[in-house]
């Protein structure tokens, strides 16, 4: 919890303060259900001015500091040799130590360009975890992926400190069964997205490096989740506790030869970019940003968000401002697990995820479970929360569903973007849907469109389980909203 001490009850506490304000908006529950049946019981379709609390991401949704909005006001607009460009690629410089970067429009922008340099047809990246976008561009290129976190990483309920760590057994095996030259680059994702933004060891990050070393494969990390994993290691890992969260930086971007982010994310703003030690490599990547992205001094970004990420990088390096997000998520996850609600554990970084497979465990995964949660728990709170189980997966050619092997409702908790009250609410309101969650039911496609059905997809509930609810919240929240 927060460093500082507590005579009573320990809180999460906010070390800033509120200085611009967003009014919400929190319909009645009638209202949230008519909206809802609107949206196809996809929170993707709701939208904003009708939702509460929005949980759907942390993506472009933290709050910025005064000093990120006063640097916007000093951005250089130059289309070549910008003072803003400049000033970006100093900083990161100055944090990872790498000679050279590329600006790309976001992180998705990133993962396009290395799979275009690096991955042919038949070429394998091993990872610990896959995340959406990075799969479909390697795909794409004709790679495929090897997914090697340890076994132990994918089970729901743990007390595993680092469960998003690579097994160097596996990665062994798979380097020595294609050969190393069909090993286009080797991925580490820190903290891990689809599995509940759990943490990467800086051991297991170090011992990674020395198998890489050993076959000669290049090394990438994708660090847009890179905030709550230094939070994890200075707070989690023993051995590097007296380490500065820059210190740690630094050691762990010492190991990797590229480094990619997603700005959207780490340094709350918008844009991403790729960090390269060597000449030689940054070179083969360099003609394609031009191509895809932009001119080489912005790469499809505003120079105002530019100019923002270099003072948001800069304030991550600041224990205050990491540990914010993984405090507020351990409250969370805590508050619910105490009440009996399944939740992934131990509480990791981006937001707090329901086991919808535990939560409903009568609805079938043919019915989408974490879909039929997230809907429940919109017409229940006004919170939005984003389904990550079958819904998120895509159908084999025949039509067969492919059930995932989690369903999940994520709830992202934006840095800074939440109080502690407002994180209580989802609590009691989560507490009640569980108490009554024989009422929820399932839900079927109307509308599915063959890509991204997640997206796009409108479905409707199997029965009249949702009207059920809202009658069930009157006779026990009275006129309350
Ligand atoms: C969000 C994310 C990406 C993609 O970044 P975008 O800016 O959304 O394109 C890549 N990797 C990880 C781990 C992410 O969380």
């Amino acid at each position: 919890m927060s460093k500082v001490q507590f005579h009573g009850e320990a809180v999460p506490l906010e070390m800033h303060k509120v200085r611009i304000v967003q009014k919400l908006n929190l319909p009645p529950i009638e209202r949230r259900l008519e909206v809802m049946t609107a949206a196809g019981n996809n929170t993707f379709l709701l939208p904003n001015a009708e939702v509460f609390l929005d949980m759907l991401t942390d993506s472009g949704v933290n709050a910025m500091s005064d000093r990120q909005q006063a640097a916007m006001m000093v951005a250089d607009d130059a289309y070549a040799g910008s003072a803003t460009y400049t000033r970006l690629a100093d900083k990161l410089t100055e944090i990872f130590g790498t000679d050279y970067f590329l600006p790309a429009h976001q992180g998705r922008a990133c993962e396009h360009i290395l799979a275009k340099t690096f991955v042919t047809p038949g070429t394998v990246v091993p990872m610990n975890y896959h995340f959406t976008t990075t799969k479909a561009h390697i795909t794409l290129q004709g790679g495929t992926v090897e997914e090697l976190v340890t076994d132990a990483g994918l089970a729901v309920t743990s007390d595993l400190p680092f469960k998003g760590d690579m097994d160097l057994g596996k990665l062994r095996a798979v380097i020595e069964k294609h050969g190393a030259d069909k090993i286009a680059f080797v991925r580490v994702e820190s903290g891990t997205n689809l599995i509940g933004g759990q943490p990467v060891s800086l051991q297991n990050m170090i011992d990674v490096r020395a198998l890489c070393a050993e076959y000669g494969v290049l090394l990438v990390l994708d660090a847009s989740l890179l905030a709550d994993n230094l939070h994890f290691i200075k707070t989690r890992e023993g051995a590097f506790k007296d380490l500065s969260i820059r210190e740690i930086t630094r050691k762990m971007a010492d190991l990797y030869d590229v480094i990619y982010f997603s700005a959207r994310k780490l340094g709350c703003a918008r844009g991403g970019g790729i960090c390269i030690r060597d000449r030689a490599l940054y070179e083969r990547m360099r003609g394609l940003v031009p191509l895809y992205e932009g001119f080489l001094t912005y790469g499809g970004m505003s120079v105002r968000e530019m100019e923002a990420m270099t003072v948001g990088l800069d304030e991550t390096m600041d224990e205050d401002m990491i540990d914010q997000g993984p405090q507020f998520i351990g409250y969370m996850v805590e508050e619910l697990d105490k009440r009996g609600i399944p939740v992934i554990t131990p509480a990791g970084g981006l937001g707090c995820h329901l086991d919808a497979l535990r939560f409903v465990d009568h609805v079938p995964q043919a019915q989408y479970p974490a879909g039929a949660l997230a809907s429940a728990l919109y017409i229940a709170s006004g919170i939005r929360g984003m389904e990550r189980g079958t819904l998120s997966e895509q159908r084999e050619p025949d039509g067969t569903e492919i059930f995932s092997n989690m369903e999940l409702v994520r709830l992202a908790l934006p840095r800074r973007v939440f109080t502690l009250s407002q994180v209580k609410y989802a609590v009691d309101r989560i507490s009640w849907l569980h108490e009554n969650r024989r009422l929820i039911g399932g839900l079927i496609f109307f509308e599915e469109p063959e890509v991204l059905r997640f997206f796009y997809g409108r479905l409707k509930p199997v029965s009249d389980w949702q009207q059920k609810l809202v009658e069930k919240f009157r006779a026990d929240f009275g006129d309350s909203l």
